[in-house]
């Protein structure tokens, strides 16, 4: 039997795209992903629940764990922290079960750095206009943080470049069976099953 690590995957994009959503009904369907819960310090939106959506917790809090690099990344996003645990992430992954994370860009980049083997999807919007009413229509924001958050979006655009896989949120079935695929793909590609089958060669 080949026992394989899992695989980190990052799923990210510009604000408002949809990433939560697809992250969502993603892990409706059967999947064998592990979602890793963020810490944030955003308070929740009516419907959340601690430990389920986020670990919503005390500013002083996030940042005592950034200093003690609990975190393998964190950001600063429109006036709060968001981060995600290291231990959870780690140890998933060394009992081979594949991790998932959705995040916004400047965290995917930091995982990037820390984690080069793993896989980095980028969530595009059909259209920048069609991005623009997401965020509106959502309507939980100010008039302010709306602004903020379509410039922030389109700085992320630009940086797909950084990425493995592009999916265009166009329906919500369509992206998740891409991601669905990009899963299965990457659990086929030759240079991680030719490590693990040369490893267990050199066992026996
Ligand atoms: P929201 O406040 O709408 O839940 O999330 C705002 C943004 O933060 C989204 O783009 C979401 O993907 C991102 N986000 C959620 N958790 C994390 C995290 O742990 N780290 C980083 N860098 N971004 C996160």
């Amino acid at each position: 039997m080949i026992k394989e690590k899992g695989i980190l995957f990052v799923l990210s994009g510009p604000s408002g795209v949809g990433k939560g959503t697809v992250r969502k009904a993603l892990f409706e369907q059967s999947t064998n992903l592990q979602y890793s819960i963020s810490v944030t310090t955003r308070k929740p939106r009516p419907g959340e629940v601690d430990g389920v959506d986020y670990f919503f917790r005390e500013k002083e809090e996030v940042e005592k764990m950034i200093e003690n690099g609990k975190l393998i990344e964190w950001a600063e996003y429109v006036n709060n922290y968001y981060g995600t645990p290291r231990d959870y992430v780690e140890q998933t992954i060394e009992e081979g079960k594949d991790v998932f994370l959705e995040i916004e860009v400047q965290g995917a980049m930091q995982v990037r750095e820390n984690f080069p083997e793993g896989v980095f999807i980028f969530l595009i919007p059909p259209s920048l206009e069609e991005l623009k009413n997401r965020i509106i229509n959502r309507g939980t924001e100010t008039e302010d943080l709306v602004k903020n958050r379509l410039l922030a979006a389109k700085e992320e655009i630009e940086m797909m470049d950084a990425y493995d896989y592009v999916v265009v949120n166009d329906e919500i079935e369509n992206a998740v069976n891409k991601v669905q695929s990009i899963v299965q793909s990457e659990h086929c590609k030759r240079e991680r099953v030719a490590k693990e089958y040369k490893k267990a060669l050199e066992r026996d």
